[in-house]
């Protein structure tokens, strides 16, 4: 059975013989441009996580990449799962996914929406506007609200509390309302922002919920059950970051001060896919402009490099051939558009057409925001480290 022989650590800027075997063999079996997903990569990040927040039940965001084998994973692994569309819910329904492990996280829905994720059976949703908690008037007897509070962090990838959330008083009124709606509240929720390189922003976003939650108790209203801290654990692109362990110990140590009846949850996307996805991309022609020279590939920013415009991707890019004297040039993608450019002034050696460059970290929000503008068709994905333990082509 074939194992996969790819070192998916982000400072790996060489390729090993081995892995320059498979990724060739793997070009002739199905063509260029290829996103090589690796499923072992998958499990050791969710174990990491999951051993760094112990208590935490972790429910993996499938935005940053929805696959069928990426579900399969996880389920394996006994991962929960955090949805926020119908296209979602109609996903991990078909895997075979329990509904009791999944929640509804998306803060504006539609009212087909909620009935999607009820019909399903997931029951945990949430709000962050007196709008949004009337939906659940009909709703009141079936689902669990989580409202969600604001905490802004101008550094983060995404500053996901600039589009999201409450602030304190304004939980504390929906609490209030909820209660005359007969709605159930069942918890607090925060995304600190995706890409979250200072585990500061947890700290005081928990401590801030444990504030709310007290207050909650003195105006009698019914006691927090759970706390959902969201996802924006970081990964390591080109820049280093703390290690998972040593990045969740003060958000641990904020935690203990919650009291032991709260249930902790985290949601989870960057971290547990990031590094599951490298990139192969052929080179197609190449010009000679302003003394660098240009290599145009099979797969750019309109394909599974569209993490560049939406996700300030920094990911590390290799050739494969790494012999000779190295050149500054410029890779760009096939389409027809000049924003269409990978990197600029990135030095490579003299490539050839057909020669392949292989980009690591390209897992979380990067083949999940790809078009096929130009009909130039995105990448295939072939995935490796399965649960059946086989390599398998999927569309
Ligand atoms: C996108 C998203 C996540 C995942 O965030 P990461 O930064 O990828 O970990 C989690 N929860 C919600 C509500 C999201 O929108």
């Amino acid at each position: 059975m074939a194992r996969s022989v790819l070192d998916f650590s982000a400072f790996s800027h060489s390729v090993s013989s081995e892995e320059t075997h498979l990724i060739e063999s793997l070009v002739a079996q199905y063509g260029a441009p290829l996103m090589l997903l690796d499923c072992d990569s998958i499990r050791q990040q969710y174990r990491a996580l999951k051993a760094a927040l112990p208590g935490v039940t972790l429910h993996f965001a499938l935005k940053p990449l929805p696959l069928p084998a990426v579900v399969q994973t996880l389920l394996a692994e006994g991962a929960s799962f955090d949805l926020a569309t119908s296209g979602e819910v109609d996903l991990v329904a078909r895997e075979g996914v329990p509904a009791e492990r999944t929640i509804h996280t998306h803060p504006i829905k539609r009212d087909a929406d909620i009935r999607d994720a009820l019909a399903y059976g997931c029951d945990v949703f949430v709000v962050d506007n007196m709008n949004e908690l009337e939906k659940f008037i009909p709703y009141r007897d079936q689902a669990d609200v989580l409202i969600r509070l604001s905490f802004r962090n101008a550094e983060a990838f995404a500053d996901l509390s600039k589009k999201f959330g409450c602030s304190a008083d304004g939980a504390i009124e929906i609490a209030t309302r909820a209660q005359e709606l007969g709605i159930r509240i069942k918890g607090l929720s925060f995304h600190v922002g995706s890409q979250t390189i200072d585990p500061t922003k947890y700290v005081d976003a928990i401590h801030a919920c444990h504030e709310v939650m007290v207050r909650i108790a003195e105006l009698g209203l019914p006691a927090i059950s759970t706390l959902d801290i969201g996802g924006g654990f970081p990964v390591a692109y080109n820049d280093e970051v703390m290690p998972i362990d040593q990045f969740c110990q003060p958000i641990n140590e904020a935690l203990a001060c919650l009291p032991d009846t709260v249930q902790v949850l985290a949601e989870p996307g960057r971290f547990i896919v990031a590094p599951a996805m490298t990139n192969v991309a052929s080179v197609m022609g190449q010009a000679d402009r302003e003394g660098e020279t240009w290599y145009y590939l099979d797969d750019g920013v309109y394909g599974s490099f569209s993490g560049l415009i939406f996700d300030h991707g920094d990911y590390p890019i290799i050739s494969l051939n790494q012999e000779g004297e190295r050149f500054p040039s410029v890779l760009a993608g096939p389409t027809c558009d000049s924003i269409d450019v990978v990197a600029e002034h990135i030095l490579l050696p003299k490539l050839n057409n057909g020669d392949l460059i292989i980009t690591r970290m390209m897992g979380a929000y990067s083949s999940a925001t790809a078009t096929d503008f130009n009909f130039f068709k995105r990448a295939q994905t072939v995935v490796l480290n399965d649960i059946a333990l086989e390599n398998r082509m999927i569309g």
